[in-house]
């Protein structure tokens, strides 16, 4: 079977972290077709626009897409790229692994293996419902929880725990102050919940998630949390284990899925070879899980570990003295 991807090389960094995810990939013999489509500062500019029609018709025709970071002008229609193509093609779910690698600055040697999934449509960041009264005084917020949202990110949950083999979901909330939002989140958590019985699943207010996290991450395997929560828990969980630059993500939606890595565009180093491939493959290596081949996407994160675990010809953000290609080369020559 021949499956055709998305592929958007982005701005800043983004095309040479392309480049270096495609070499890796070209190596597995996948049989993935590429359609190149163009977002960001780079379709603004030979297109006239930041998200060309022909790059949503590309996603929706593929429901697979492989991204790099994109700038977002100032003052060019929408807030956010990354936003649009989420209200898009309702990717509800934001999948971030948190994985401790070898040979990086981490605060946890080894133990850290888990993945927090956001919901991503509703909560404190539906854009509604904010006001500032006329005398500055008093800023109000509408959250917005439903039954039918909270109920397909937790099922995602459980999916994806089924499918990758893991014991437990852990349902963060907290019900007990925010009894209308919070409270629906979790009562719908635990419905969905009676229909897995093989997976283990508690429940864990966020305040003392964000502790439990810090002093023993290793309790957790999936976390399962309404947006804003998991907006902070993602980042919290992306430090344990180094930073952004091993941190993919994926946002997925009923007919699209989005692969990408978590950092930004990374001006500052763009076009000099030094950045770090790896979020990026590591989000290869989601979006392969996704398109259900587990043991080439086993494969990828195999090597990567090997590469890492050899130091060999690492980008200088993991004390390396090797550039963007010469680190994707090595993990490569690894599969
Ligand atoms: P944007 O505006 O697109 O979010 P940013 O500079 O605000 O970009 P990041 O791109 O996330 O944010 O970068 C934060 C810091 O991390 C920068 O110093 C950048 O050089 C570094 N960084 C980010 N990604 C990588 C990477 N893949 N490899 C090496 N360094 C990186
Ligand atoms: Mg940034």
């Amino acid at each position: 079977m021949t499956q055709t991807i998305t592929v958007i090389r982005g701005d800043g960094i983004g095309p040479e972290i392309m480049d270096a995810t495609l070499h890796v990939l070209d190596s597995m013999n996948l049989g993935l077709q590429y359609e190149f489509a163009d977002a960001g500062l780079v379709a603004l500019e030979k297109h006239g626009e930041l998200l060309p029609q022909a790059t949503l018709d590309s996603i929706r025709k593929n429901r697979i897409a492989l991204k790099s970071p994109l700038t977002t002008p100032v003052g060019e229609g929408f807030s956010s790229i990354n936003v649009e193509l989420r209200k898009r093609f309702d990717l509800y779910a934001n999948v971030r692994p948190a994985k401790s690698f070898p040979n990086t600055k981490s605060r946890f040697a080894d133990g850290v293996d888990l993945i927090t999934v956001r919901e991503n449509t509703e909560g404190a960041y539906i854009g509604e419902g904010q006001s500032l009264s006329e005398d500055g005084e008093t800023a109000l917020l509408t959250q917005k929880v439903t039954r039918r949202g909270s109920e397909r990110i937790v099922r995602y949950a459980f999916e994806l725990a089924r499918r990758t083999g893991r014991k437990k979901v852990t349902v963060v909330h907290k019900a007990n102050i925010l009894k209308s939002t919070s409270g629906l989140f979790l009562k719908t958590a635990r419905a969905v919940a009676t229909e897995y019985p093989d997976i283990e699943c508690n429940e864990m207010i966020v305040d003392n998630t964000c502790m439990q996290l810090v002093m023993r991450p290793e309790q957790f395997d999936i976390i399962v949390t309404t947006n804003l929560f998991g907006d902070i828990i993602s980042d919290l969980c992306a430090g344990l284990v180094g930073g952004l630059g091993l941190a993919p993500g994926a946002n997925i939606g009923t007919d699209a899925a989005i692969f990408e890595a978590v950092h930004g565009t990374a001006p500052d180093i763009a076009g000099q070879g030094k950045a770090n491939p790896c979020a990026l493959l590591l989000g290869a290596a989601q979006m392969l899980d996704h398109l259900g081949l587990p043991e080439k996407a086993t494969k990828l994160r195999e090597a990567i570990i090997a590469t890492l675990e050899a130091k060999d010809s690492l980008t200088p953000d993991l004390g390396g003295t090797g550039n963007t290609l010469s680190f994707a080369k090595a993990i490569a020559s690894r599969i």
